[in-house]
């Protein structure tokens, strides 16, 4: 079974394995790379020496490259070692907006908004200007207005050397988004028994963080080193 092409979707028509069969209604796939490039944590899928294994990561991503994802790590980790070796991958990335709950039990909910990309990532390989335009737009993508050499200092060679970068391909991709209210018969009349209604919690529509004012403080209440309340340096220092 294939969904239907459209200019915004800029892959092929999807194979069974990535089109959206339950709430079809609810696919947005024209939609994956807006999601993408607002998405945060990616949740890598692959299968090592058999085995299924989902690890989180962040990754960076730009719409004027809509079919690559890339993803970084350490060189000597068995992560980057699996990626770079063109090994099949799968990457979920979703944002959870809303808990929605119901009059009855099936009908207790969350509205999210995700993407699923399969692919197969090759090694950006140590020396190409592309890895360190990458790494830095990375940072620039997690924390905007932060400005290499005002704001932090770049990467010295060494530790570029350390890090590895992957180009995810994305062969296949689907979007599905959920929003709303509780769908429940009853759900939209007061004087039924019990409570409907829904909880934000995440960053949806409306709630986006607000922009960094000059590479400090991004989310709301964020706070610097130095200012009351502020994270300690050993925080600040931890790396994966
Ligand atoms: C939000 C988030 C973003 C991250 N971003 C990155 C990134 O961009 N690059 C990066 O290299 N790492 C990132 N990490 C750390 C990453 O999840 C892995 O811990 C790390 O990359 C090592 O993976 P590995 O498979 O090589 O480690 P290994 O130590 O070889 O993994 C062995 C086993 O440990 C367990 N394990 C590994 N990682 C985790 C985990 N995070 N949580 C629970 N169990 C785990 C799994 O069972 C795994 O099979 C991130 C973690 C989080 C939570």
């Amino acid at each position: 079974m294939t969904t239907s092409a459209t200019p915004e979707r800029l892959l092929p028509a999807l194979p069974a394995h990535a089109a959206i069969h339950a709430h079809p209604e609810r696919d947005r796939t024209a939609e994956a790379p807006a999601l993408l490039a607002a998405g945060l944590v990616a949740h890598v899928g692959f299968v090592d020496d058999g085995r299924p294994v989902v690890i989180p990561m962040t990754y960076h991503y730009a719409a004027n490259e809509p079919r690559r994802l890339y993803l970084h790590g350490g060189v000597n980790g068995r992560l980057m070692r699996h990626l770079a070796s063109g090994a099949p991958v799968c990457v979920g990335v979703t944002e959870l907006d809303d808990l929605v709950y119901s009059r009855t039990a099936l009908n207790h909910s969350v509205n999210y908004r995700s993407v699923v990309a399969y692919g197969r990532a090759t090694a950006v390989q140590p020396g190409l200007p592309e890895r360190e335009r990458v790494l830095t737009a990375m940072i620039a993508r997690y924390f905007p207005g932060r400005i290499p050499g005002r704001d932090y200092a770049p990467a010295p060679s060494a530790q570029l050397a350390a890090t590895a970068l992957v180009a995810l391909d994305i062969e296949e991709w689907s979007a599905k988004v959920r929003t709303g209210g509780p769908n429940g018969p009853g759900d939209l009349d007061p004087l039924l028994p019990g409570t409907a209604g829904v909880v934000p919690v995440g960053r949806g529509p409306g709630r986006e963080p607000a922009a960094a004012p000059r590479g400090g403080g991004w989310l709301p209440g964020t706070r610097e080193l130095g200012t009351p309340g502020g994270p300690s340096v050993a925080w600040c220092g931890v790396r994966w």
